[in-house]
């Protein structure tokens, strides 16, 4: 039997309140406190009454309107009761409402797909067949863990730290900037949560509205709202096998108020890294029409068979370029450690407003990172890591040599995370996101970093799979490609 609420309460009779209405909002809120549990039923109308010390009218008034939300309901023999409608109670409640508040914020909701991959990741078993962070199994555990019992006796406070961030790390940070020739000291280095709070920082600072952010097309930069939520134009330029076509930004900005982001090493999604003779030349370009440049390194670090060209950030004297650096595709995301390398009155400026946004990056990350690059455990990973991350690119480049030849091509990536690949023929991305989905493979379909092929390109990664799981994952992709392309 159902279990009959109890009633602890009294209206108010000289309040300006109507005492229906009294009724109504105190059986409301114990049905949204969960007091009142679904399926309990109400006393007897005239108990109520009687409980209430009001009419029966009063309580017929009371309980009708609670049955209008759908909160209470009427059941033929078992009286009144609480009924299963938890939404009601939100809409007719009188506490606040979020809902319009949640479009007012300026920056944008994340595309749809984006927020489907994002909580798909955390799905069980799901196939991260394009996803941009390193499998757990390449975790440096036991470097992660020396660095740790490191410094478990040394700190002694977890204080915050200064506006730019742990002077230690930006020492550190410097001297390895310089050792790939980038002229910087600790001033010139500003210690962010990732690289994506950099962006953040830069566009809320220093871009104005409307400006144009120049960028490659494809880019990993559309996949994100940083910019275009701030009010900026983003345009995209093609690329070819040495780099973006500098030369296709049109000069339309008689304000000089362009900027250019590029991802010239390793680039997110294409694998494409620029020619030192394309980036000696954009320098140039961009220098003549004061184009400033940001120069996203996330992949820098990652080219497997030989150096990386020079930065762009190298060639500069001008301190035109904000390079950002990061230890997300390396070594370790869930650091959210990044770094911006720029003049010094730039840096402290995104300084200040970092101060005012979050206080600086967790102070551990920042003893944690700076412990790994001095004890030289960091850079022992990344050779090491190097030969791993080539193992599993050659696995999927012969996967995709037996069973994507017929229906695509792709780019033989030489360092980063991505194989690039661009179908034959035409057929709906969202269709194949959700038919690869029921499979229990998740996609990252090309439209995501450029609106204009929308379905033609995936971005496959082989950083997060098991090395055994890769060849069945593209196998299987290929299969639903083709059963696609029959119907
Ligand atoms: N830049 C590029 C090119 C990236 O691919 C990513 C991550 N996908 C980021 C920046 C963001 O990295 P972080 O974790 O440092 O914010």
């Amino acid at each position: 039997m159902s279990k009959i609420v109890n009633i602890d309460w009294k209206p108010n009779k000289k309040s300006n309140e109507p005492v229906y209405k009294q009724i109504v909002n105190y059986m409301n809120k114990k049905v949204a406190s969960g007091d009142w549990a679904i399926g309990n039923k109400l006393p007897a109308q005239r108990e109520l009454a009687k409980a209430f010390n009001v009419n029966r009218s009063t309580v017929v008034m009371a309980i009708e309107e609670l049955k209008s939300y759908g909160i209470l309901e009427g059941l033929a023999g078992s009286g009144t009761v609480v009924a299963e409608n938890t939404w009601s109670i939100l809409m007719s409640s009188n506490e606040t409402n979020w809902g319009s508040h949640l479009e007012s914020g300026y920056f944008m909701e994340s595309l749809p797909t984006i927020q489907t991959i994002n909580e798909y990741e955390f799905v069980d078993k799901i196939r991260r067949l394009g996803t941009g962070e390193m499998s757990p199994k390449l975790f440096p555990k036991e470097y992660f863990n020396n660095a740790l019992r490191k410094l478990s006796g040394e700190i002694s406070s977890l204080n915050y730290l200064e506006p730019l961030g742990l002077e230690s790390l930006r020492e550190t940070i410097a001297k390895r900037m310089r050792s790939i020739g980038i002229n910087a000291n600790p001033k010139n280095v500003l210690i962010t949560a990732g690289s994506l709070q950099a962006l953040q920082l830069i566009s809320i600072c220093m871009l104005k509205k409307e400006s144009t952010v120049y960028c490659e097309v494809p880019s990993y930069i559309n996949s994100l709202r940083v910019f275009q939520s701030a009010g900026m134009r983003m345009k995209g330029i093609n690329m070819d096998g040495e780099g973006i076509q500098y030369w296709n930004m049109k000069e339309e900005n008689t304000n000089y108020d362009s900027v250019l982001y590029t991802i010239p090493t390793n680039h997110n999604p294409t694998g494409t890294t620029m020619s030192l003779n394309r980036r000696k030349e954009l320098y140039s370009y961009c220098k003549a029409n004061r184009i400033p440049i940001i120069e996203d390194d996330a992949y820098g670090e990652l080219t497997f068979d030989k150096a990386s060209p020079n930065t762009i950030k190298s060639i500069d004297e001008s301190g035109m370029i904000l390079y950002l650096g990061t230890v997300s595709k390396s070594f370790a995301p869930g650091l959210r450690i990044g770094w911006v390398v720029g003049p010094e009155s730039v840096i402290e400026r995104l300084g200040d407003v970092k101060m005012n946004v979050d206080y600086g990056a967790s102070s551990i990350s920042q003893l944690i990172i700076n412990e790994l690059f001095v004890n030289g455990d960091y850079d022992k990973f990344i050779v090491e890591n190097k030969s791993r991350l080539r193992r599993r690119r050659d696995i999927m480049l012969n996967a995709m040599d037996k069973y994507f030849t017929e229906i695509g091509r792709w780019n033989i990536p030489e360092g980063g995370y991505y194989v690039w690949t661009e179908l034959k023929d035409k057929i709906s991305m969202e269709a194949l996101f959700k038919n690869a989905l029921s499979k229990k493979i998740l996609l990252n379909p090309g439209y995501i970093y450029d609106i204009r092929n929308k379905n033609k390109f995936i971005r496959m990664s082989y950083i997060y799979l098991d090395e055994d799981e890769i060849e069945v994952a593209v196998k299987d992709l290929s299969i639903i490609i083709k059963e696609m392309k029959k119907s």
